[in-house]
């Protein structure tokens, strides 16, 4: 990355929505807005088709004013803005990184923050949402696992964060021009903060919309959903999703993943490997991501790399080297390039793709693992961190 390049940072003023209080169309599964457009007296035989109209309206079109709903009836439009509202999360700060990485602070009811980020790539753009405000789990080498402060984001929080994405980025298609192909936002990735799975429900709502063709309409092959090893709930996702999946392994040994990972003492490596070698979505098109932190001296070893390859053999796989990304306090350092290219060339030798995961966005704290918002810096004193890591 280019240390010269600048860092910019504005902050963006978008009117509190006055209305808060009032149901809020984002987020309701097509079902749920079915339900609310009759409890409000729209004609049950109507109901189906007024969902369609104003699904396109949010989803494809990107229109949150009633108003503009030009092909519903006026006196229909002044009953939605009378009985709901169509609200995203509010964007507190902007900030575009040298490398041309994007992070959003966003703020949602409460009070609260979340970081949205957005990693442009030749072939694709990737957008890293949050599931949860900070995360109860704590994994000792990640910065939102410091957190203290928690709460599920709702679906609409969820959903919302791509909305926000594409208005930045420009994305909403323009009414009678050529539709264009190229997106700017084409993939999801659920790694920012948060278990999404501890928030099964909400996760799963938000990911339907975000694929519903008639709208966002992302494929379930360009969402990935990254879990620490959410045991029970694997199943569930591939069957009520659908989505990728990526698992945050990181060690070889449960006492290493205990450390590390502490919900391997609830689940540990053997459990979360069977119900990854039976994710009935497994095959060779949709192979498992295996995320894999290089921890200096923990589990960087040859020894490690062979493990891994033992303990993955018959799942479809793809591993995921992320070079640690250091935050204040870390009580880990990044293993050195050359234990990170030795690493991968054992797994590459075994047959699996390797690719080591360039950090993104570092200069402006987006980075995997780094995020974590400025407004929740109640957090564990840096003992309290080296002591649940087991230090
Ligand atoms: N809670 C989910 C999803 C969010 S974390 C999960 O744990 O899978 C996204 C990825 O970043 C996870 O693989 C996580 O283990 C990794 N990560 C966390 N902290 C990191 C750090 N400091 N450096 C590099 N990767 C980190
Ligand atoms: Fe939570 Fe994932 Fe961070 Fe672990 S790595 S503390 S599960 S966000």
């Amino acid at each position: 990355m280019d240390a010269q390049a600048p860092i910019t940072q504005d902050v963006l003023t978008i009117p509190r929505k006055a209305a808060e209080g009032l149901p809020n169309l984002v987020g309701m599964t097509r079902d749920a807005m079915r339900d609310a457009l009759i409890a409000a007296g729209t004609p049950e035989k109507q109901a189906k088709m007024r969902v369609g109209q104003i699904w396109q309206w949010i989803y494809h079109w990107g229109i949150r004013d009633f108003a503009k709903m030009t092909n519903l009836a006026k006196d229909y439009r002044a009953m939605l803005a009378d009985n709901f509202v169509v609200a995203v999360p509010e964007v507190v700060t902007r900030q575009v990184s040298g490398d041309g990485t994007r992070k959003y602070l966003v703020r949602i009811a409460g009070g609260h923050e979340v970081e949205v980020v957005y990693i442009p790539e030749t072939d694709r753009g990737t957008l890293c949402i949050s599931s949860q405000v900070g995360c109860t789990l704590t994994c000792s080498f990640c910065h939102t696992g410091t957190q203290k402060l928690v709460r599920n984001l709702t679906a609409a929080e969820i959903i919302g964060q791509v909305l926000v994405a594409r208005d930045d980025l420009g994305e909403w298609p323009v009414q009678g021009t050529p539709k264009d192909e190229v997106r700017l936002l084409s993939n999801i990735v659920l790694m920012g903060m948060g278990e999404p799975l501890y928030n099964f429900e909400n996760v799963r709502d938000a990911m339907k919309i975000a694929m519903d063709p008639d709208g966002i309409q992302l494929s379930r092959r360009r969402i990935t959903l990254s879990t620490s090893g959410v045991v029970p709930e694997i199943a569930r996702t591939a069957q009520e999703i659908g989505c990728q999946l990526a698992i945050s392994f990181h060690a070889t040994t449960d006492e290493v993943r205990d450390k590390l990972v502490p919900i391997n003492k609830r689940w540990p490596l053997a459990d979360l490997l069977d119900a990854l070698r039976t994710y009935p979505k497994v095959s060779n098109s949709e192979r498992i991501t295996f995320e894999y932190v290089m921890l200096d001296g923990v589990n960087d070893s040859d020894a490690d790399a062979h493990r891994l390859i033992k303990l993955i053999d018959g799942i479809p796989a793809k591993i995921n080297l992320i070079p640690f990304n250091e935050w204040p306090g870390a009580p880990y350092k990044r293993s050195s390039n050359n234990r990170i290219r030795a690493f991968a060339d054992i797994i590459y030798k075994a047959g699996y793709a390797s690719p080591i995961r360039t950090p993104r966005g570092e200069d402006i704290m987006a980075a995997c693992g780094q995020l974590k918002s400025a407004t929740e810096r109640a957090r564990k004193s840096k003992a309290q961190i080296a002591q649940d890591a087991g230090l």
